[in-house]
């Protein structure tokens, strides 16, 4: 379970942005910018001073993948922290390079796609739930990432339509599915599109009729999991454009 602070005693002059970091950089000598997918907020950009110093009471909670309140002043419209609580660092992902890199990924795709200064509580809420599953190591790391990217297309409103029913034309469509078309397809509309097996079409339903708390409970076989690997690898680059690395990375050390 997170654990939740009750109210934070504020400084005047300052404010507490409840976030989970989802990239650190360098800064100067010894300082650290960081991004945050924040509560309320969307993407924000924080700097932390003297961070990477090894007695700096900012290094632990601006480190990758750390749900923290952090106490910000505004100064030229930048942010900078000077306290932070720690909420949950999800410490055990980096115990396990399986769990490591698919969090890396996941964290990467928000980042990239997340947008600065607008509201985005269900993605944050939707990173948050994908990161307490995968710490717990309740369902295989290389799942939690496809799992994640169905609930993620969904979330964002671009979800694949695999009602029996040709996205085209209508007519009744169970076995081929159109990445581009977003849909199943007939048979007469099934140049451009692929097989989907019945395993990988029960799981993507099931995942996308399920809430957040459930959509996790379920287990695949390989040849479905290298399936939704690439079904939905096209369907990402095609839909919400992106390609990234930290995907291909986990493709070579997971399958
Ligand atoms: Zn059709």
């Amino acid at each position: 379970m997170i654990k939740y602070f009750g109210n934070v005693g504020v400084a005047l002059g300052t404010e507490v942005i409840r976030g989970i970091v989802l990239k650190e950089m360098p800064k100067g000598e010894t300082s650290k910018q960081i991004i945050v997918l924040a509560k309320g907020l969307g993407k924000v950009w924080i700097t932390a001073k003297g961070a990477r110093k090894q007695k700096s009471k900012l290094l632990a909670g601006t480190q990758l993948f750390c749900y923290c309140d952090f106490q910000v002043y505004e100064s030229k419209k930048y942010y900078y922290v000077d306290q932070i609580d720690m909420i949950e660092s999800f410490f055990d992902l980096r115990l396990d390079i399986d769990k490591l890199s698919q969090a890396f990924y996941i964290v990467d795709l928000v980042e990239k796609t997340a947008f600065m200064g607008i509201e985005q509580d269900n993605i944050l809420l939707l990173l948050l739930k994908t990161m307490q599953i995968l710490s717990k190591g309740k369902c295989p790391p290389t799942l939690v990432s496809r799992i994640f990217e169905m609930k993620f297309l969904q979330t964002a409103g671009v979800m694949p339509d695999l009602t029996e029913k040709c996205c085209i034309c209508g007519k009744e469509a169970k076995q081929y599915f159109h990445v581009a078309a977003g849909g199943m397809v007939c048979n007469e509309h099934i140049a451009g599109s692929r097989k989907l097996s019945t395993g990988a079409k029960n799981a993507m339903t099931f995942v996308f009729s399920h809430d957040i708390k459930s959509a996790f409970q379920f287990s695949v076989s390989t040849e479905v999991m290298k399936e939704l690997y690439k079904v939905l690898e096209e369907y990402i680059a095609i839909h919400i454009n992106m390609q990234l690395q930290t995907r291909d990375f986990n493709r070579k050390i997971d399958i």
